[in-house]
């Protein structure tokens, strides 16, 4: 016997938890199908460790080269990675239980297994047939892999979560967010780590000038880069892999973490059942309203060609759920300005437009961009010179702020507000308007000349 939902939701990660929590509210009756863990990418395999690890690698930092220089002894501090994985793995079970706490105040049906559809309104999973009248694919990504010889030898992002111990050295292949913040987490608890990119510098979708700092800082205290370097072979030595172009060996570590990007998880979903469209890579294809070709079924977050990050997928789910159950005009979101941190050491904040793509959207003279580069205080009072730069990209006569990025100390906790202002649509004026916190590095944002 089939049974009967109002709202269906593939996938308990960020934007399927969000969607079916905010739809139980309004009353509907919901279930949620999850074949792996309950928080799915970001909880157990992605932002919240992740983050954990960056925190760890920010101690080291502070004991190792920080606390010299503030009048504290480093010389026996030694750091115990089971300790640290202990402390990891319960903060993300304690996420998770937090998850499945809200599903029972809720009456959220959880439903363990992997949904695929049979036809446009009906799912299978295991044994049993599910249907409703509106369905939710919420079935996120996964790590993408290329075929080279060997390639079985390599790790990805979930695998480094895993890992029981620390190795000595480890090569990151890859040139986006999770390459460089897993280099840069994994050199900072003193693995001997190498970052390998196909071109001159990773983060190319990041405003030029900011990866230009993050470079230099990473050469004074980061992972070694390795530039122009694609891998086309792999192979096991002596209990390390060695890594090779061209039919020459260029490194060798105890682990290698590829980190080229992700594919959505649109496989072995039954789509071929239904009149649901996928794009080249493998997502689903929705419009503004997150309808996909087929009526009452809908996607959003990590499965479809938009922003992957977590609090996207969140605002879309629950805008989803605002539109079915609550009335709303449409379940549109606003995918643009979106402020993201890569964290990095020290991270990196951008919202919204680069100066090469301002330079692109508007006419040369419209564009004016104020930089500020300056030393951080937590820095120099410990006798380092690590420089932050701040940078905006500013638009039209009212200068008009359109692009925001800055790196250094602090950057992370620092541009959520600035993100409200920009959606106001604050100009270089309005910012000067406000008076600044001193001292402090955020205060640089609003002297700028
Ligand atoms: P997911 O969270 O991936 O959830 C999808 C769920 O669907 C999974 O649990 C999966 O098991 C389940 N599923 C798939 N197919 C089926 C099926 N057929 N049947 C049943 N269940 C199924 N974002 C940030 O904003 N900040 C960060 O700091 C950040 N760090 C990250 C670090 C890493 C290492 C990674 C990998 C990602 C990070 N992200 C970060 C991105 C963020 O994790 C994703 O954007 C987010 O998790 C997407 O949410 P989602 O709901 O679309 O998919
Ligand atoms: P990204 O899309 O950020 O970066 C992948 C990069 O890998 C590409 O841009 C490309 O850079 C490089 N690459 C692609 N193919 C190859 C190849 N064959 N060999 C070597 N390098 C290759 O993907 P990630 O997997 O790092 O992250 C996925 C998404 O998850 C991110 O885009 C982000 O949205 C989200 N995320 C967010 C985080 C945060 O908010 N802090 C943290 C982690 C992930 P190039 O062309 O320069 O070689």
């Amino acid at each position: 016997m089939t049974k009967e939902f109002d709202y269906i939701v593939i996938g308990g990660g960020s934007g399927g938890i969000a969607s079916a929590n905010r739809a139980a509210e309004y009353g509907a009756n919901v279930a949620v199908i999850e074949e792996n863990q309950i928080g799915g990418t970001c909880v157990n395999r992605g932002c919240v460790p992740k983050k954990v690890a960056w925190y760890a690698s920010k101690v080291s930092d502070a004991i190792h080269r920080y606390g010299p220089g503030y009048g504290f002894e480093a010389d026996n501090v030694t750091f115990d990675y089971s300790e640290f994985k202990r402390a990891q793995d319960g903060y993300v079970a304690r996420s998770r239980q937090g998850y499945t706490n809200r599903f029972n105040s809720n009456g959220i049906t959880l439903i363990e297994g992997h949904a695929e559809f049979v036809d446009a309104n009906t799912l299978q999973v295991d044994e049993e047939q599910y249907t409703a009248k509106h369905i939710l694919i919420a079935t996120g990504g996964r790590p993408r892999n290329v075929e080279v010889p060997g390639g079985e030898l390599l790790d990805n992002s979930d695998d480094f979560f895993n890992w029981e111990t620390l190795p000595e050295s480890v090569v990151v292949v890859g040139a986006g967010y999770i390459a460089v913040e897993l280099a840069q987490v994994l050199h900072g608890l003193g693995v001997d780590t190498s970052l390998a990119v196909r071109h001159d510098r990773p983060l190319r979708k990041f405003d030029e000038t900011i990866i230009k700092e993050w470079l230099e800082l990473n050469e004074a205290n980061g992972p070694k880069l390795l530039y122009q370097t694609d891998f086309d072979q792999y192979e096991e030595i002596e209990g390390q892999i060695a890594c090779y172009q061209d039919g020459r060996e260029i490194i060798r570590a105890d682990r290698v973490i590829q980190a080229i990007g992700r594919q959505p998880n649109t496989e072995h979903l039954g789509l071929e059942n239904t009149k649901i469209e996928l794009d080249d890579k493998g997502h689903v294809v929705v419009n503004d309203n997150h309808e996909t070709a087929e009526a009452g079924i809908y996607a959003i977050g990590d499965v479809i060609d938009r922003i992957d990050l977590t609090p996207v997928a969140i605002r879309a789910g629950r805008q989803l759920s605002e539109y079915l159950f609550n009335q709303a005009a449409s379940a549109e979101i606003d995918y643009t300005n979106v402020p993201t941190v890569v964290f990095s050491h020290p991270a990196i904040g951008t919202i919204g437009l680069t100066e090469a793509q301002a330079r692109e959207e508007y006419a040369e003279d419209e564009i004016k961009i104020y930089n500020n580069r300056f030393y951080s205080m937590y820095a120099s009072a410990a006798w380092h010179r690590e420089p932050c730069h701040f940078k905006l990209v500013c638009v039209g006569d009212e200068e008009r702020v359109i692009g925001l990025h800055a790196i250094g100390e602090g950057v992370d906790e620092m541009i959520q507000g600035f993100g409200v202002a920009m959606k106001m649509g604050a100009t270089k004026k309005d910012f000067d308007s406000v008076i600044a916190i001193h001292p402090t590095g955020a205060e640089e944002f609003v002297t700028m000349r």
